[in-house]
């Protein structure tokens, strides 16, 4: 059987450092055998986000249309604006051997545990509620409003920490990336991984 790729999930308040750190773990793997999920949004781009890289930026009807087809694996309203993520694109990428990383909140988390009961979800929290305060602060690009808004529903998210498989506490960069890489492998080499990996190996190893 060709070897399938892994289903992550990365979920946090915003202002963890989740995207910081998705980046270089994908910026570390050369061979290109892990993708980020694109979802499809119905937000406005922000300054310098490219549609088809960092969103497919779509009008709600089209988003309404795609929930209809049930071209989503899960979606949900976050900010006032719908998120979601494209079934075929995941399912392709999995099927090459790639490990797919999907950036989504914790509505997003619970509907993809549903239908896809072998993923593997990561909650990234931040070091302590001031730093995330910081963080959001420190950003520039959001309205004192909306940085209100966005505490509140850190706070939301965080309440869900405890449905992940693991947890890694953003205090330290380095630290935190090492964790993320940790539990990245750690995948790849549960028994079922390998024995699919190495079907022919064990298949010649146990044969008398
Ligand atoms: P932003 O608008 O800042 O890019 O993302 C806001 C929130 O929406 C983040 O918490 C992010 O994880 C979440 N999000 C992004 N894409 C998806 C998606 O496809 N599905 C769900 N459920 N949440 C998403």
């Amino acid at each position: 059987m060709a070897e399938q790729g892994n289903l992550f999930i990365l979920s946090a308040p915003s202002g963890a450092g989740k995207s910081s750190l998705i980046s270089a773990l994908l910026k570390q793997d050369s061979s290109r055998v892990m993708q980020l999920s694109v979802s499809h949004t119905t937000r406005q781009p922000r300054p310098g986000e490219v549609d088809g890289q960092h969103y497919h930026f779509v009008t709600v009807e089209q988003f309404e249309q795609s929930v209809s087809e049930g071209a989503f694996y899960e979606y949900a309203k976050v900010f006032d604006n719908y998120y979601g993520t494209s079934v075929q694109a995941i399912d392709e990428q999995l099927a090459k051997g790639i490990d797919v990383f999907l950036d989504i909140d914790w509505q997003g988390a619970q509907q993809v545990r549903k239908k896809k009961p072998d993923v593997t979800s990561i909650f990234i929290a931040p070091p302590s509620k001031q730093e995330l305060e910081r963080r959001l602060t420190n950003r520039g690009q959001d309205s004192a409003e909306v940085i209100a808004g966005r505490m509140a529903k850190a706070q939301a998210e965080c309440s869900h920490y405890d449905e992940f498989d693991y947890i890694i506490v953003n205090d330290d960069f380095d630290q935190a990336l090492i964790d993320f890489t940790t539990i990245v492998n750690n995948q790849r080499l549960t028994r079922e991984q390998q024995t699919r990996k190495h079907a022919e190996l064990f298949k010649d190893l146990v044969s008398e």
